[in-house]
């Protein structure tokens, strides 16, 4: 069995690909509109550099080639939602190709990542037929696979995978991810076109291999052709014969110019799970912890990734999990001062009452003040912890890092300054361990 998949999703932009009405939502049909993403003769598109550089961001993390001139190409075909009879497109010249998308036993392959437009939307009211042109010229990206998924499980993953590092990029998942499969049970590939959701995505694949699976069985001819998916009856139906590239026309886009893109930034090529088992490996946290509080939240994961330098990736957690947990809401972009906060008090290894936590999250000043103790004072503790716990300082030996458990220990316990423990701790050690 192969699957491959044409994923279709709409990049983050404050305007449209080729012109400047808003993409703002709209309760009202065609607000967002003006002669260029309604297809008007004689108008000229111009193309939004923030999309391309979203496109380019995602091509990265597909590991993709990435073309350093794009062009478009102007896809022609009849149907009511394009009325200028062309879509804008991508083809040879896309911005990315010949990437991969890692899941745990293989890679899938990528073909291409192009950048287009979405067509109107068509709306049906009893006998009529509607346009609504505010999606018209929606930027979206299309990630083309290879044939390479081969069981459901795969599928699973491939999306799953996909939609995190979408979401790590800051593309908006909430919008449902809508896709044409490619499934060939035997020799014929039978094409299945918008679906939209995951869930219908799986159970699409599920009633197509079952069908091709049977007709096999039974020495029935599969027809090469494009099938629609039936979210009521869960089922696959005939929609047309496959179109091939022949029969739509492909016409150089000539109102667009190329765009050389080689000095273009991006977004460096890291995928969620990349960030967390390497959170995990320099932190004290279980990835899973890691994972389950940053792969819905991306504030929670900015965040991790912003102070990591600062504080301890497990003092970074701590903090988010009390601030979660004593304001009673998932945290979000600006609530990361106030959760600095609390950080920073962790990793210096205060104790948080509820009190100070939530004086914190109201936003009102809160001093924690030390003790203040001598030099002298703060070596003479540091020798009888060291004195009452002979392990720590045996750890010590093997792991210089143990000096910062002896820190938190005597900071915590007598309300002292981590740094001036930290001093005092190392004149200690420095003298009884070399
Ligand atoms: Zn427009």
């Amino acid at each position: 069995m192969k699957i491959g998949l044409e994923v279709h999703v709409a990049l983050p932009t404050k305007s449209k690909l080729f012109c400047s009405c808003s993409m703002e939502d709209s309760d009202n049909p065609n607000s967002n509109i003006c002669p260029i993403c309604m297809g008007f003769p004689g108008s000229k598109p111009m193309l939004n550099e923030a999309a391309v550089r979203s496109a380019l961001g995602i091509s990265n993390a597909l590991y993709c080639k990435i073309n350093r001139k794009i062009s478009f190409v102007r896809k022609v075909y009849f149907y009511p939602d394009l009325p200028k009879c062309y879509q804008i497109t991508q083809m040879e010249e896309s911005i990315g190709k010949e990437g991969y998308l890692e899941l745990e036993n293989k890679k899938v392959r990528i073909r291409r990542v192009q950048i287009e437009e979405d067509p109107a939307q068509i709306v049906r009211k009893g006998m009529l037929t509607l346009l609504d042109f505010n999606r018209s010229g929606t930027p979206l990206v299309e990630i083309v696979t290879e044939p390479d998924i081969s069981t459901e499980e795969e599928l699973r993953e491939f999306i799953a995978n996909l939609r995190s590092m979408l979401y790590y990029l800051g593309v908006d998942i909430n919008k449902e991810m809508k896709a044409d499969l490619n499934i060939s049970v035997g020799e014929t590939r039978v094409e299945i076109k918008n679906v939209t959701g995951i869930k219908s995505l799986i159970e699409a694949t599920r009633f197509e291999v079952e069908r091709q699976t049977e007709a096999i069985k039974n020495n029935e001819k599969i027809e090469r052709e494009t099938r629609g998916y039936n979210e009521k009856s869960r089922a696959t139906e005939s929609m047309r014969e496959k179109e091939t590239d022949e029969e739509y026309g492909y016409i150089y886009e000539s109102d667009l110019s190329t765009f050389d893109i080689s000095e273009m930034k991006h977004a460096d090529p890291v995928y969620i799970n990349k960030i967390a088992a390497e959170l995990a490996g320099d932190s004290e946290v279980n990835p899973k912890t890691i994972r389950e509080i940053t792969m819905l939240n991306r504030s929670a994961l900015a965040m991790i990734y912003r102070f990591r330098n600062r504080y301890r990736v497990r003092s970074i957690i701590h903090g988010i999990q009390r601030f979660e947990k004593y304001s009673d809401s998932t945290m979000k972009e600006e609530d990361s001062d106030r959760i600095e906060k609390l950080v920073k008090l962790i990793d210096e290894g205060k104790d948080i009452s509820r009190e100070i936590a939530e004086d914190i999250i109201a936003g009102k000043e809160v001093k924690v003040e030390y003790s203040d103790v001598s030099v002298e004072e703060i070596e003479k503790m540091v020798r009888k912890f060291l004195d009452e716990n002979p392990g720590v300082l045996e750890e010590y030996k093997r792991n210089k890092k143990t000096v910062n458990l002896i820190i938190r220990e005597i900071s915590s316990k007598n309300n002292l300054h981590p740094k001036e423990v930290a001093a005092g701790a190392a004149a200690v050690l420095k003298s009884i361990a070399g």
